[in-house]
């Protein structure tokens, strides 16, 4: 809690500039163990494949991915003042309702951004928010920052609305985070970690997997969920071939001849 205390009163000392340096670092360091982590499954699960490797990465991929790192920590830095002026509140507490703010946060930011998702893919939109991210057919974990700068400023906006609306404890704040980078990163692997029997474990198989979200961006009327697949049974737009491509992939074997 003292510890907690010292960190939060440390951002609130620090000058504009201070707080944009140590927050780009932070964006930076979340950047760095998205792709590294995201590579790592990546080579520990090639064999599963979903869809076909991609292409060979474009500078233009790079530039975009490097240009969302900047935007995310502008965002970042907004939260901040924000914070700053008591329009995001955030709570001390460390008990088990930390549990129930990080889940308020993903039911929650999950039903939005599944609705901002499906308005995106509006014919009147998706040229201007939404064909950057989708010029990634075959993901790859980069691909998780491959985002025009309106679609990330949208995300952005909607994640800043959502703390000031609803005051979380700073953990909960944080596991959500971690949460939304873990899905984001699995969500562009182009292969498959998750157990075969994934899907018909209750409630979890409601979790997204990799083949999920590779699906979309396959076909991008379908799975347009970024947490649980919920919304998408709910109103349709669920892919009738999920689960037999899930597991179709989920069934490949992991390891090499040999080992
Ligand atoms: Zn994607
Ligand atoms: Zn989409």
């Amino acid at each position: 809690m003292n510890s907690v205390n010292a960190i939060l009163n440390f951002f609130a000392g620090l000058s504009t500039i201070e707080a944009t340096f140590w927050l780009f670092v932070q964006n930076v360091l979340q950047f760095v163990m998205c792709v590294l982590g995201g590579h790592t499954i990546l080579m520990l699960f090639r064999k599963r494949t979903i869809v076909e490797p991609p292409p060979a990465l474009s500078n233009k991929q790079i530039l975009l991915a490097c240009l969302c790192v900047v935007l995310n920590t502008m965002v970042a830095v907004a939260g901040w003042f924000l914070w700053k002026r008591g329009i995001i509140q955030i709570k001390m507490n460390i008990d088990c309702f930390i549990l129930v703010d990080m889940l308020i946060l993903l039911v929650v930011m999950d039903f939005l951004m599944y609705v901002s998702h499906r308005i995106a893919h509006f014919s009147m939109i998706f040229p201007l928010i939404h064909s950057t991210h989708h010029l990634e057919e075959h993901p790859r974990p980069l691909s998780l920052f491959v985002l025009s700068p309106m679609e990330v400023f949208g995300y952005g906006s909607l994640w800043l609305v959502v703390i000031a609306v609803y005051h979380s404890s700073w953990l909960g704040i944080v596991l959500y985070l971690l949460l939304n980078a873990t899905f984001g990163t699995l969500g562009h692997l182009g292969v498959e970690p998750f157990p075969k029997q994934w899907l018909s474990i209750p409630l979890l198989g409601h979790l997204t997997t990799s083949t999920f979200h590779a699906q979309h961006h396959t076909n991008g009327n379908e799975n347009f969920g970024f947490y649980t697949d919920i919304w998408d049974r709910l109103f349709g737009t669920l892919s009738k071939t999920y689960r037999e491509l899930f597991e179709t992939a989920a069934s490949k074997t992991v390891l090499d001849k040999g080992l």
